[in-house]
Parts: C-alpha cells; sequence; structure tokens
C-alpha cells in the first residue's frame, strides 16, 4: 500500500518527466561509467554549456568595491520588482546600442538569468492552451518552459540545406488562432547561426500580418544570451527596428561567464506606448514567480560588470581548431558565427543513437540532435580553452574515422541481409 502512495508522490506530468530517458542523460550515464574505468582525463566531454573561459579579470575588483561601498540603502534588502534602476540604466545603455534604438531603464525588468526572463515573460502574456512556435533545432528547455505556463508548443523546421534560417512558407503553416508567441534565438543554439536581416524582416512581417488577422499581438521574444559571443567582425540581428511586439531576453552567463550568478534582463520593445504598464505587469511575475531579480550584491555592481566581457575571442581560437578537424574528416556543418557550438551533419543516414554511443564509447561525448528536435546531427561545444580542444580533436578525429567505418559496415551487412 505504502509503495502504491508513493508511486504517486509526484503530478502526472513530473511522474512522466522523471521516467523518460533523454538522450543526453543516457549519453551522460555512458560517459560516467567510462570516466570511473578510465579516468576523467580520458574523456572529451564536448557536451557542456557550461563556459570554462574564465569572467573578465575586473571581476573580483568590481565585487570587491561593491561590498565596500557603504552608500547603498539597506544594500541586502529585498529590491523592487523589477530590479534597482543603476543597473536598469545599464541594460538600457548596452541594448541601446546593440538594437540601436533608443532604450530607458522603464524598458527593462531584471531577472534572474536569461531563463527567468523567458518564463516571468510567458507567465505574463501566455493563457492556457496559446501556442508558442519555435524553430527547430532549439534550445532545449523552451518545451519545458511554454508547459510551465500550460501553452503548447508548435515547431516550425529549419533545415541544414536552408543554413538553418527560417523559411517564410513552413513558418506561416504554424499560425492559426491560438498562437500567441514565436521565440527565436539568434546567434543560436545548438546550431550556432545568426538570424540574417532578411530572416528577421520577414518573420516581423509575417507575424504582423497575423496580429491583424486574429485581432491580438502575435509577441516575438528574442533569446538573445549569446548577443556578444560572436566571432569578430560579426553582427547580432536587431529585433526592435523591425517588430513592435518584440521583447529581448539576455543574461550575463555566457558573454561574462557568470552562469551561476541569474544575473539576467528582459526589455520591452521602447515603440511600444503601454510599455511601462507591460513592466509592470511583468515585474508582478518576477515577484509572483519567486524568481525575483537577480541577486542584490550583483545587481548592484551591474553598471560596471556590464562594461566588460570575458575574453570570448578565446571561442574563436576554439572554433578554428574545432574546424579545422571537422574539413579534415570531410564533415558537413553550418559555418557558426557566435556561440559555442557547432551542430555537424552524421553521415550515410548512420542512425544518430548509434553513432553517439559509439562516440562516446570512443571517449568522445557530443550531444545528439534529437535533444534539440533534428535527428541525424549532433551538437559539439566548444566552449573549452583551445589546448583543451585540441587535444579533444585528436582522440574526436580517430574516434570518428574508427565510428563510421564500424557502423557502415554494420549497415552494408544488415542490407545484404535483408
Ligand atoms: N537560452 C539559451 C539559448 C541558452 O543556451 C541558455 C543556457 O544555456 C539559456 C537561455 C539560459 O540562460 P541563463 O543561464 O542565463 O538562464
Amino acid at each position: 500500500m505504502e509503495d502504491y502512495l508513493e508511486n504517486l508522490a509526484l503530478n502526472p506530468y513530473m511522474t512522466d518527466l522523471c521516467q523518460g530517458s533523454s538522450a543526453i542523460r543516457k549519453m551522460d550515464q555512458i560517459a560516467k561509467d567510462m570516466a570511473a574505468k578510465y579516468g576523467d582525463d580520458a574523456i572529451h566531454n564536448f557536451s557542456l554549456g557550461n563556459p570554462r573561459v574564465l569572467p573578465p579579470e575586473e571581476y573580483d575588483k568590481i565585487m570587491k568595491e561593491t561590498l565596500d561601498d557603504k552608500s547603498f540603502f539597506l544594500p541586502h534588502g529585498y529590491a523592487p520588482n523589477t530590479g534597482d534602476q543603476p543597473g536598469r540604466e545599464a541594460i538600457a545603455e548596452l541594448f541601446s546600442k546593440l538594437q540601436e534604438v533608443n532604450i530607458t531603464y522603464k524598458n527593462v525588468l531584471l531577472t534572474a538569468g536569461c531563463a527567468g526572463a523567458i518564463n516571468v515573460f510567458l507567465r505574463t502574456v501566455l493563457s492556457v492552451g496559446d501556442e508558442v512556435i519555435i524553430p527547430s533545432p532549439y534550445f532545449l528547455e523552451y518545451p519545458y518552459y511554454v508547459e510551465n505556463f500550460h501553452g503548447k508548443c508548435r515547431f516550425c523546421e529549419t533545415t541544414f540545406e536552408e543554413g538553418w534560417q527560417i523559411n517564410k512558407e513552413r513558418f506561416e503553416q504554424c499560425f492559426n488562432a491560438k498562437t500567441r508567441v514565436v521565440i527565436i534565438n539568434s546567434p543560436q543554439n545548438p546550431t550556432g547561426i545568426v538570424y540574417t536581416e532578411k530572416t528577421i524582416q520577414m518573420i516581423s512581417e509575417v507575424c504582423q500580418n497575423f496580429s491583424k488577422k486574429y485581432g491580438r499581438p502575435i509577441w516575438i521574444i528574442s533569446d538573445d544570451v549569446y548577443c556578444r559571443v560572436l566571432r569578430p567582425g560579426k553582427k547580432p540581428h536587431q529585433i526592435f527596428k523591425f517588430y513592435k511586439f518584440s521583447a529581448v531576453c539576455y543574461s550575463v552567463s555566457k558573454d561574462l561567464s557568470l552562469p551561476g550568478e541569474r544575473i539576467g534582463a528582459l526589455i520591452l520593445n521602447p515603440a511600444m506606448k503601454l510599455c511601462e504598464r507591460n513592466i509592470h505587469a511583468l515585474s508582478m511575475s518576477n515577484e509572483f514567480l519567486a524568481i525575483y531579480p537577480p541577486n542584490r550584491l550583483h545587481m548592484r555592481a551591474m553598471p560596471k560588470l556590464l562594461k566588460y566581457t570575458a575574453n570570448v575571442d578565446l571561442y574563436s581560437e576554439s572554433q578554428e581548431i574545432v574546424e579545422e578537424a571537422l574539413k579534415e574528416l570531410k564533415i558537413e556543418y553550418v559555418q557558426p558565427e557566435g556561440t559555442i557550438f557547432v551542430f555537424p551533419k552524421i553521415p550515410y543516414d548512420i542512425d544518430e543513437m548509434s553513432f553517439c554511443k559509439a562516440m562516446v564509447e570512443n571517449f568522445i561525448v557530443i550531444v545528439p540532435g534529437s535533444a534539440f528536435g533534428k535527428k541525424g546531427f549532433y551538437r559539439l561545444s566548444f566552449c573549452k580553452k583551445p589546448e583543451d580542444i585540441k587535444r579533444g580533436m585528436e582522440q574526436f578525429k580517430i574516434a570518428y574515422k574508427k565510428v563510421i567505418e564500424e557502423l557502415t559496415h554494420q549497415k552494408k551487412d544488415n542490407q545484404e541481409k535483408h
């Protein structure tokens, strides 16, 4: 009897999630078993999204100065639900430059990371059953964020052949009277691509047309968490110039390498007349979801911190090392323009799970594309230092040649048997 009750302790949604064995979890388990057998150093983990480059040099000094600054009233007290004004002003200044429109602190809400910003936004605009369009492949947590607020995901396929840009026809087919939000992410996890101005213009026009058709605004949320993790000479996209009902979600998790500190922001397009009312509504979600603005100490340091980034140029060096190896092996991929990821293709229609499993067994951990909604590909993260990537890619080359040879043989044998 007691065992039976224990099985019902969680709600059915969480029970299902716990029972599900995601692709990532499976790879993780094999990697752990391999590390236990051969030692941690033998495993080259290319599955990580946790930046290994250090925060900017100035970080420690800024935090010490912030602690020593006694001019704040109740420096560790509860903050306003919108976040402290100096931090909001610093975000407004940064995004006025990045988006090339005039943003004030009144358009900004401080949040617990970029994930906090997306969740607060969805809590504030979604009604039960509303649909959210997500271009696929996508950041694997989006569907859970949508389900948090009883929304429904509609995935818009993008393809390797089209450089992972959004296709107008397929995008238009995703809309109906329930569509409320489109989530875009660029530079994108997992492909590393940046949406072109043509793509941004197209999705803005389509959203405008469907907003008119269905008589309520369809929002575009732009996840810009990698907007300052770009390769030299590349520019982030600028949604505010093209579409009024837009919001940008951002954090310092990637560009300052501070993901554990949960410093983020949500910026509303200042073109909206009711911007202040909307920020007020969002700030209530910030409070009621109990994720609040970032911690007070970091919020106080934001005006100084945001002037810097970690040494993200190291990622360009790491990407070059990865690309050199991919080219040598004649692996197809779309060249990343930002982020810390590349999303290569698995050749000869080889089964994705067999490929990734065999790679782990040969000391290379990568994430199968199905984790991001796209079979036949895998995500390789180069968020480590170039010297570590170099060592890892040497083993990658050995593993890849061996695995492809074995799996193509196996495939041929199976075909001959049938
Ligand atoms: N969006 C994307 C595309 C990400 O890759 C991540 C983290 O990896 C997040 C959002 C979450 O960011 P944060 O840690 O700032 O909440």
